[in-house]
């Protein structure tokens, strides 16, 4: 437990900014601006996951399991 406070208080140490206007995410693959994302339940191995994927050219941006842990 002790380790992942540790883990948990470094990640929050980082600088954060908040982007000036009209910066904002950008999807890499069609290289337009994430203004939202298409999101996904899918069945894997380990369990349900989230996949998350860009709305504009379908590409996956990131995959999540923790959706259903904090969601139920
Ligand atoms: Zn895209």
């Amino acid at each position: 437990m002790g380790f992942f406070n540790k883990t948990k208080l470094n990640r929050l140490r980082q600088k954060t900014f908040i982007p000036p206007e009209g910066v904002g995410p950008v999807c890499p693959h069609c290289e337009r601006p994430v203004d939202g994302m298409f999101t996904q339940q899918v069945a894997m191995p380990m369990g349900k996951a989230w996949v998350y994927f860009c709305r504009r050219c379908s590409k996956v941006l990131g995959v999540s399991h923790r959706k259903g842990f904090w969601m139920g």
